[in-house]
């Protein structure tokens, strides 16, 4: 789909550069307007004033009230965007960690219902969902919607309830006194809080591939890659992944590319994901299915030239021609802070919660207080978890709105206890 709206921010760059991904998808997901301009010579180099195509000032943005900057980073972005705030109080009733779909939900009832609320955001609004090209199992949106599109609905309608949203600040650290929450960030800067929710999601899980670190954002990208569905006409395109964004990544791309090849491990795509997707995947003549197939090597100079994929049964292989690689296979929590601080993982890293915690009816070790841990709630009273992040979650989005709405009840069963 054609974005119509007038741009915010014109982006001039080469394709294949990890940092001009970076800027396109920072953009894409937040949901801002924004034109990219491939630079393929020096001399469109030099008519912007540069040196020519490898000027380490690229990526460039001019914004449309004239501002403009050399090889500007997500935080002087976010600042030029009014995003990159401080927290503004001392303390807040509700601290939330991530702004995906869990996040943001929590932040909507959360701030409705009077609590004055913070929510701090490592990259952009939306989180996986964010970058999901269209959503259609969500209630409410029979065409579908846009993740990057559901994710600004949600951030609107949250910041009109009074929330706050840090964008491109992390949570790094955790330390719980009594009534207090207290996060730091990768700055140093406090969050002071009555309770608090983590909603941070999962991380995709990297190709366990050779040379996978010098392709990233030149060539192999995680998720769906909505922001880069445009630039693949009249290319190959390959997607990994047996899922459902893999799936759906594979049909978006299918619009744009020429081809697609779709590489899943499994013997069948219709054990892992839903119906209508495998339905439109088999009807798709410019798709091809690699069963019980995995990407064994990446090839190229400076950018992705070629993947080798190889089946697992025969040891067969085969190399695909390709700029673009899109790996859609699952992830993994970074809840390392949590271990520091105290709060029960799963072996997996995953936050435990509620009755999860309780052995034989026996209540954590250290529980302090003479009631159960709330269902969404962790061994440490009044620290919540919802959506991906916690232990036995499903993964999907509405399962992470409704997680968010549900963990705000407690929080305010939480403050009510005293
Ligand atoms: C490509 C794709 C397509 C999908 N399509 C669908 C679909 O069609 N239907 C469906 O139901 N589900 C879909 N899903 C699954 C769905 O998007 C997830 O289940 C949902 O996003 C989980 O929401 P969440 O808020 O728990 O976590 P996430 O969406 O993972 O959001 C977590 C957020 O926390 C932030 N964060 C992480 N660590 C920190 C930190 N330390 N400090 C601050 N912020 C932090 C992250 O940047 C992220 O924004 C899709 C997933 C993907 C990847």
């Amino acid at each position: 789909m054609v974005d119509e709206r007038p741009f915010i921010v014109k982006v001039y760059g080469r394709t294949g550069s990890p940092q001009c991904y970076a800027v396109r998808d920072f953009l894409y997901r937040n949901d801002v307007p924004f034109e990219w301009i491939e630079l393929r010579t020096d001399e469109a180099a030099r008519a912007i004033g540069l040196a020519g195509l490898k000027d380490d000032r690229l990526p460039l943005c001019i914004f449309a009230d004239g501002t403009r900057m050399d090889r500007p980073t997500i935080r002087s972005i976010s600042e030029k965007l009014g995003w990159f705030g401080d927290p503004s109080l001392t303390e807040y009733d509700l601290a939330i960690y991530g702004a995906g779909p869990a996040g943001l939900s929590a932040a909507v009832y959360g701030a409705s219902e009077g609590l004055k609320t913070v929510v701090i955001e490592r990259w952009a609004v939306g989180g996986q969902a964010g970058s999901s090209p269209k959503i259609e199992n969500y209630l409410g949106f029979p065409q579908g919607i846009s993740g990057a599109q559901l994710a600004e609905h949600a951030r609107e309608q949250a910041c009109r309830f009074g929330a706050a949203i840090l964008i491109g600040r992390e949570g790094v650290r955790g330390e719980f006194t009594a009534g207090k929450r207290v996060g730091y960030l990768t700055d140093g800067t406090k969050i002071v809080a009555r309770a608090a929710i983590c909603a941070t999601g999962v991380d995709y899980h990297r190709l366990p591939v050779p040379d996978e670190e010098r392709f990233h954002g030149a060539g192999v990208y995680y998720g769906a890659g909505a922001s880069e569905a445009s630039l693949c006409v009249g290319h190959h395109v390959v997607v990994v992944g047996g899922g459902n964004s893999g799936a759906q990544a594979t049909l978006h791309f299918s619009q744009y590319a020429p081809s697609t090849t779709l590489v899943i491990r499994g013997d069948s795509l219709k054990s892992t994901v839903s119906a209508y997707l495998v339905d439109r995947i088999s009807a798709a003549k410019n798709v091809e299915v690699l069963t019980e197939t995995e990407v064994t090597a990446l090839e190229g100079e400076n950018m992705l030239e070629a993947v080798v994929v190889t089946n697992r049964k025969t040891g067969a292989s085969r190399r695909i021609e390709t700029h673009w690689l899109f790996a859609c296979i699952g992830g993994a929590p970074r809840t390392e802070w949590a271990s520091q601080a105290g709060v029960v993982r799963d072996e997996a890293g995953y936050l435990v919660t509620g009755p999860d915690l309780l052995q034989e009816s026996a209540r954590p070790d250290g529980w302090p207080l003479d009631r159960a841990p709330y269902y969404l709630e962790t061994n440490v009273p009044g620290l919540f978890a919802a959506g991906d992040v916690r232990h036995n979650s499903v993964k999907r989005c509405a399962s992470a709105v409704g997680e968010g709405a549900m963990a705000v009840t407690f929080v305010h069963r939480y403050l009510a206890d005293g």
